[in-house]
């Protein structure tokens, strides 16, 4: 068997996550039982959601446990197999660990894909995988948008947010996007097709209530929210009477203590809706989701971006760009 470097989570972050609480180690690769099945690791997915992971809490998922490998979902090759099912050769994804070899179980997680039937097989991991779902399931169907609302997207030049952006376009919405920068802003506009981009670095609560008001002058009807704080809050100053929030992340609270919703009684003046979502509710409706992606990125309805990092051991730097903002696109680990 094979060494297996592994991406070990050795404290739980305090705050922003630093190099020191994470270790890569060299391990044996475990000998396969009866029913498992040796996974070689070529992608992992390095996705906001995995900072909860790492707290004592967790947050939909359990914790991460101290000393065992981030969790993560993968896309690998099956190396050798003592399972029904998984041959070598043969590409699977689940959700696995940032490490080299993953043990996957027979009616585990892992499930077989075809790299034939996509331009690249990272895609899985992006535009076909959890982040296109989050978008599709999360927008079309928890925010219910009409031709002709107005559509604000916060978190817009990444992963989700692009494609929100795009699917309020195809919906017949005007799509408003805010991003972190100048350069990001422009990518709004000229690459993801939105009708105006708001750029909050260096602006108060105030300023962006401003911003999003200029920008949508009759109001806001949708919000798809990715990341909270003072950004939700001026979004719900600027929303219509029967708005909708989905509420889709919060990425500024996840390294901090939350700030909260300061201004929720806008819900009350406009009587307006604000709804959780997750993903992994529409697992068993992925085909369907994908099906209609598909049909959408043959047109060049959309486009979509991945920012691919390579090496192992560039795990935490890479993880790390989710919070600086420094991602273009999904951002993918690859370890292979
Ligand atoms: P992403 O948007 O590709 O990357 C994260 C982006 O968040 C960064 O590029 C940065 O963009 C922005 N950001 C980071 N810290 C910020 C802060 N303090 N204030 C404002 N913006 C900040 O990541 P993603 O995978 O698409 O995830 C986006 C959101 O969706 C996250 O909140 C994630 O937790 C959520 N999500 C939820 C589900 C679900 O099922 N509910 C599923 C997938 C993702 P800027 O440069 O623009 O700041």
């Amino acid at each position: 068997m094979p060494d297996n470097r592994r991406f070990l989570l050795r404290r739980r972050p305090d705050g922003t996550p630093v190099r020191e609480d994470f270790e890569l180690v060299t391990e044996p690769t475990p000998e396969l039982a009866e029913g498992e099945f040796l996974i070689r690791n070529h992608y992992a997915s390095l996705d906001p959601a995995m900072r909860g992971w790492m707290d004592a809490e967790g947050n939909y998922m359990p914790p991460i446990p101290l000393d065992a490998p981030v969790r993560a979902s993968t896309i690998g090759v099956v190396e050798e197999s003592r399972a029904e099912g998984f041959a070598p050769g043969q590409w699977v994804m689940g959700l696995n660990a940032i490490e080299d070899y993953s043990i996957g179980v027979a009616g585990g997680f892992a499930q077989p894909i075809d790299p034939s039937l996509v331009p690249s097989v990272t895609n899985y991991l992006s535009i076909f995988g959890a982040v296109g779902m989050t978008a599709y399931f999360g927008f079309l169907e928890v925010c219910e948008p009409k031709e002709g609302e107005t559509v604000l997207v916060t978190g817009a030049a990444g992963a989700v947010g692009s494609i929100v952006g795009q699917l309020a376009k195809i919906r017949g919405c005007r799509a408003i996007g805010i991003a972190g920068g100048p350069e990001k802003c422009a990518r709004l506009v000229e690459r993801y097709g939105f009708d105006a981009a708001i750029d909050y670095r260096g602006k108060d609560e105030a300023a962006l209530t401003r911003a999003i008001a200029e920008a949508a002058p009759d109001g806001v009807d949708v919000i798809f929210e990715n990341v909270g704080g003072i950004i939700l809050d001026a979004g719900l100053m600027n929303l219509n009477l029967k708005g909708r929030v989905g509420l889709c992340g919060l990425i500024s609270e996840y390294n901090t203590e939350p700030r909260g919703i300061r201004n929720l009684w806008q819900l009350i003046v406009k009587r307006a809706d604000i709804r959780g979502l997750l993903v992994a509710d529409y697992v068993p409706r992925f085909g369907e989701g994908a099906a209609k992606m598909g049909e959408w990125v043959a047109a060049g309805k959309i486009v979509t971006d991945e920012h691919v990092d390579e090496g192992i051991e560039n795990t935490f730097d890479s993880f790390m760009r989710l919070f600086a903002g420094s991602n273009q696109g999904k951002m993918i680990l690859k370890i292979a």
